[in-house]
């Protein structure tokens, strides 16, 4: 347990409220939110699939509104929770716009089996 150096109240920094909202291991979660003392923008894992492999890119984006689009517009053109249906239809939802960079990638290897 410790004390808030805002408000002094004794509050478990490992409690899934305060996880969730983040901010200074000397805050608690509702000075955080009152406070709004939490700026950063968490990073965003996307997934995908290439040839027989999982591949993941993570980026970090410049708001957490970016962050948002850029997730549902994932999860829309990737078919997340939406079956075999994902890519039959002309509506993409539009990705571009947000500001974001590439912390890292792994990506599938092209030479699979030996075939190029
Ligand atoms: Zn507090």
């Amino acid at each position: 347990m410790r004390y808030c150096k805002h408000c002094e109240a004794k509050f478990d920094p490992k409690s899934q409220r305060k996880r969730k909202v983040g901010g200074r291991i000397n805050e608690c979660a509702d000075c955080v939110e009152d406070l709004g003392t939490e700026t950063t923008v968490k990073y965003l894992g996307c997934a995908s699939a290439d040839g027989k492999m999982g591949a993941i890119s993570i980026l970090a984006f410049e708001s957490n509104e970016d962050r948002d689009q850029y997730k549902r517009a994932w999860d829309n053109n990737t078919g997340r929770h939406k079956g075999k249906s994902c890519h039959l239809g002309q509506s993409n939802t539009a990705m571009s716009g947000m500001k974001f960079r590439q912390v890292s990638e792994n990506i599938m290897n092209g030479n699979h089996k030996g075939k190029l």
